[in-house]
């Protein structure tokens, strides 16, 4: 009898440094001796643990936009991570890997459209990948609100993963999974880490510098003693970034190893995950949750859309650039809609179908023929086709990453900057209406409190770029 469970989490996330003009990611000096810091997490994170056979052992997703880059990286990593899940379906009939909303979007600060988009393209990714519908999401920077939990229960995700503190109750006890109930009459379940346990993890490397020594001192009385008293089985939830294990922390993925294989299971603690867990002990209690919260902003999700004392120094452009960002996005979409609605063609839904495209399952024209109520000719197809790939770069303009950090003069603004300039680029080739000088007088707000770099700055570089490149004409 599994009275003692534990669950080990992990986020393998990198944010995309994909130069949008050649899908090529920059050198990076600091990731010396390897090109680019892609390349050394790989190799400190991704292919050791691989290696050591952790993904089977435990609860995991990885981001879409990175599995992608691994993929043509390291085919035989990526082939090695999917294999470990399937061992789990063989062993279990259910898998321990979970699926990641696309773009790592903040979901609360997105569209209703834009949240069904990332959760099916994660969805559609996820099942391209590893051959399965997932049965878990999990939400970038855990950000939550109703409106993603229910989109998500639509197109039949089961569970996900949250911090304690976005339930919304007195206490919560995170040794059990809790039911949510939400707007139209379903229902999804919410597993809540082990707040002491993941910081400790994340932050403290002398609590996993000996697995043993965690196992048979740290682990066990964050049981809880009555539950263990009545035989109750129960769940220990540690969730972190993936990258903690060998990158941030060098050896923690023979920590993990040692941990799950031996050092756990000899104090009669055993590794599961989300869905294996469910399947023998399904939700018996409802919470309702906070919304707007994530895991890593104690001010809501502010830290991705203005000042908060997580990055106190300077971050008025965060503000400047999401609202600059959010008007690029409403036009982009305006005039997508304007030319797919005379053509019979609903925009969100082909949208939502355009990762089939991505991952190489359609082509475009087929999918946009199939779309379409009637027949089009060739220049109607390659117009539609234009506009989703200006569709493809606004949502990556969302990427997350670019509100994280402090300052506005680093890698991941600026690549949003890029993908923002290559949708207004896209957009003006399939409606005649260009964007540019509107956005650029928004973006001049945004500006670096180090270097005084400004976002029209970057913006009409990469635009000027993409025109000399003649990039994405199709
Ligand atoms: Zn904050």
């Amino acid at each position: 009898m599994m009275t003692r469970a534990l669950c080990i989490h992990g986020h393998f996330y990198q944010p995309p440094r994909e130069d949008p003009l050649t899908g090529a990611v920059p050198e990076e000096i600091g990731a010396a001796p390897y090109r680019n810091w892609n390349e050394r997490i790989h190799a400190e994170c991704y292919r050791a643990n691989a290696e050591l056979g952790n993904f089977e052992r435990i609860s995991f997703n990885v981001g879409p936009t990175l599995f992608d880059w691994m993929a043509r990286y390291d085919p035989k990593t990526s082939r090695q991570i999917v294999e470990q899940d399937h061992a789990n379906v063989r062993q279990f009939g259910v898998g321990n890997a979970i699926a990641q909303a696309y773009n790592h979007a903040i979901m609360p600060l997105a569209t209703s459209a834009d949240k069904r988009t990332q959760v099916a393209w994660g969805i559609a990714d996820f099942a391209h990948r590893f051959g399965r519908k997932p049965a878990g999401m999990w939400l970038p920077e855990t950000a939550v609100d109703l409106e993603t939990l229910a989109i998500m229960a639509e197109q039949g995700i089961a569970f996900t993963l949250l911090a304690p503190w976005q339930a919304d109750a007195e206490s919560i006890d995170p040794t059990e999974p809790y039911r949510v109930d939400l707007p139209g009459g379903r229902s999804i379940v919410v597993f809540f880490y082990h707040q002491g346990l993941s910081g400790r993890v994340s932050f403290d490397p002398a609590l996993t510098s000996n697995a043993d020594a965690f196992a048979l001192h740290d682990l066990p009385w964050q049981y809880q003693s009555e539950k263990l008293h009545r035989g109750e089985p129960h769940l220990l939830l540690v969730a972190t970034d993936g990258e903690l294990y060998g990158h941030h922390q060098p050896f923690r993925d023979f920590f993990l190893a040692h941990l799950l294989k031996s050092a756990g299971p000899q104090s009669g603690i055993l590794p599961t995950f989300p869905a294996l867990w469910l399947r023998e002990h399904p939700a018996r209690r409802m919470v309702s949750i906070r919304e707007r919260t994530s895991w890593s902003c104690h001010h809501g999700v502010t830290r991705w859309a203005a000042d908060c004392d997580c990055t106190p120094t300077g971050s008025t452009w965060k503000a400047e650039l999401r609202g600059a960002l959010d008007w690029l996005a409403a036009a982009i979409d305006q005039h997508y809609i304007e030319i797919l609605g005379p053509l019979g063609i609903d925009p969100w839904a082909l949208r939502d179908s355009y990762i089939h495209v991505l991952l190489g399952e359609m082509r475009a024209d087929e999918l946009i023929r199939e779309a379409a109520g009637k027949r089009l000719r060739a220049e109607e197809i390659r117009r539609v086709h234009t506009l989703l790939e200006a569709q493809r770069e606004r949502q990556r303009m969302f990427t997350s990453c670019g509100w994280f950090f402090d300052d506005f003069d680093r890698i991941e603004p600026k690549n949003n900057l890029a993908y923002a300039a290559q949708a207004t680029r896209l957009s003006y080739q399939a409606s005649g209406v260009d964007l540019a000088p509107a956005a650029i007088e928004r973006l001049r707000r945004v500006a670096s409190h180090r270097s005084g770099l400004r976002g029209d700055q970057v913006f009409a570089q990469q635009l000027r770029r993409a025109e000399q490149n003649n990039c994405g004409k199709l």
